[in-house]
């Protein structure tokens, strides 16, 4: 964990993986498989597995038509056309000519109807819309079924640690918020562990319970620095909790209104519409930037991971719309 929240967006984050691990819609897949399974058998046999790793006859076309430039593109399945999987590369042609690395993959291309894409003007642009896609859409095979839902920091009240949600409070514009989880769960879990690093008080985290007066179990086994029994100033104590926290706060969003970020690849200008690290949609010209609906509609965290860096690190084009 950094300034810029859990891990970025790598190329592999949405990587097909096995049905059986994909937590709510583990039920739903596993009977989709089973029936399917069944279907296979009862229409035509099994693949040959030699032939595994060669893509689908039916797709070849598909492929060919792929440019080799930056954007999103998305398997569709056989019924109602829907999405089985949204990804996105700097190099279309060169990304999906790379799904054949596993069985799973080769489970999921034989299942695919046609390949559709949508180029955008760099990388920048193929993650926003990814993003976007796949939250709107649902793609049965993303492994991270993004939905806009509830984050959760970290905040001090008077010293003490408590846990925050983003419908309470803007993630965005929010000074002071030191972290960025999908669950209260885990924003405690990552209190613990800095408390274990830091040889830091449950008791004074008000993570536990501990009697007036008395030291804490982890005093007690030595793993608490013993602020709690008087073994060190509070002040320390405090120091190094805010010190630990410090290398995790959310940057706030560091512009007055919306920005406009510029991409070009060949022939192909976009500007992607930003504020408050929402992306808000992207349009080929500033002054249709400055036509567009800019009212963000609350923090988006995969807004925040792909564009912390690029706006931060002063490698992106910003105008201020
Ligand atoms: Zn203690």
């Amino acid at each position: 964990m950094n300034v810029f929240g859990a891990s970025t967006d790598k190329a592999d984050i949405n990587r097909p993986q096995p049905l059986a691990g994909r937590g709510r819609r583990r039920r739903a897949s596993a009977q989709m498989t089973y029936s399917r399974k069944i279907r296979f058998r009862a229409g035509e046999p099994e693949p040959d597995p030699s032939r595994i790793y060669a893509y689908p006859e039916h797709l070849r076309q598909s492929i060919d038509d792929l440019p080799v430039a930056p954007g999103v593109y998305v398997f569709h399945g056989e019924e109602g056309d829907l999405p089985l999987y949204i990804g996105k590369s700097v190099n279309l042609r060169h990304r999906v000519l790379s799904h054949l690395r596993n069985v799973d993959e080769a489970r999921m291309l034989r299942q695919t109807r046609r390949i559709s894409y949508l180029r955008t003007a760099g990388e920048i642009g193929a993650l926003l819309l990814e993003a976007s896609m796949i939250k709107q859409q649902h793609p049965l095979f993303n492994q991270k079924l993004r939905r806009t839902r509830q984050m959760c920091s970290i905040r001090l009240s008077d010293g003490r640690p408590e846990v925050v949600y983003s419908r309470d409070i803007n993630f965005a514009t929010e000074q002071g918020l030191y972290g960025l989880f999908g669950s209260r769960h885990s924003a405690l879990e990552q209190l613990r562990a800095i408390a274990d690093e830091q040889r830091l008080c449950l008791g004074l985290l008000g993570l536990e319970r501990v009697a007036a007066g008395r030291p804490c179990f982890r005093a007690m086994i030595n793993r608490c620095g013993g602020a709690c029994r008087g073994d060190e100033p509070r002040a320390q104590h405090q120091a190094r909790l805010e010190e630990a926290l410090a290398q995790m706060q959310i940057v706030c969003w560091p512009y007055p209104g919306a920005v406009g970020l510029l991409e070009t690849f060949e022939d192909m200008q976009q500007v992607h519409v930003i504020q408050n690290w929402c992306y808000l949609g992207s349009v080929d010209s500033l002054d249709a930037a400055r036509h567009l609906d800019r009212q963000a509609p609350g923090f988006d965290a995969d807004g925040y991971k792909i564009l912390c860096r690029p706006l931060l690190s002063g490698t992106a084009r910003i105008v201020p719309l």
